[in-house]
């Protein structure tokens, strides 16, 4: 990205010292995704990275990965996946549970939502110790698409949440690192 566009960006996400607790440094994109220059910037790179790979899908993860994804979707006129927690979608859902650092967590999406004949993008806003993106990761492949891409606005790199996708050969982009 051209540095005066990634200083433009990086000056609208607001970073939030103890949220949701003490110790954590919140990196808030809503301050980014109400400036109509940073949203445009974002949602170029975001097309510029995916353009021309015949992506069919963009699964966001709820709630902060809806906006990007949805961007991206109808950028690459492809369509949107909800992948949301336990009990909001209304139709038959697969779920995966996986462990956090306290206690467990579960995701689902509609079974209908993804098939074989699919080239994916899972889309979230901010990749922290990746366990969120790993489980996504592994209840889309269980649809078995033709190709699985993840991405994020941001990464924050001292967290090491790519560790997770080494082992693959998984194509992981991150609009920003920290
Ligand atoms: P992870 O630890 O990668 O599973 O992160 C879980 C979710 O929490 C991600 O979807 C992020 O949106 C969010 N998140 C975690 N840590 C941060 C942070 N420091 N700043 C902003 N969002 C975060």
């Amino acid at each position: 990205m051209e540095q005066a566009k990634l200083e433009k960006v990086k000056s609208v996400i607001r970073d939030v010292p103890d949220f949701p607790s003490r110790g954590i440094l919140f990196r808030d994109l809503t301050t980014l995704f109400k400036d109509a220059e940073a949203l445009a910037i974002i949602s170029d790179e975001l097309r510029a990275m995916y353009a021309g790979k015949g992506i069919t899908k963009v699964v966001g993860i709820e709630a902060r990965g809806f906006v990007g994804a949805s961007i991206l979707a109808h950028d690459l006129k492809a369509g949107f996946v909800p992948m949301r927690k336990p009990g909001k979608l209304p139709a038959d859902t697969i779920k995966l549970t996986y462990n956090k650092e306290y206690g467990t967590d579960t995701i689902e999406i509609h079974s209908d939502a993804i098939t074989p004949d699919d080239i994916v993008v899972i889309h979230d806003d901010v990749l922290a110790t990746g366990g969120t993106m790993k489980a996504a990761y592994d209840l889309v492949k269980s649809c078995n698409p033709k190709k699985i891409y993840i991405n994020f606005i941001v990464e924050l790199s001292a967290l090491n949440g790519r560790r997770l996708f080494e082992d693959s050969d998984i194509d992981m982009q991150s609009v920003l690192v920290y």
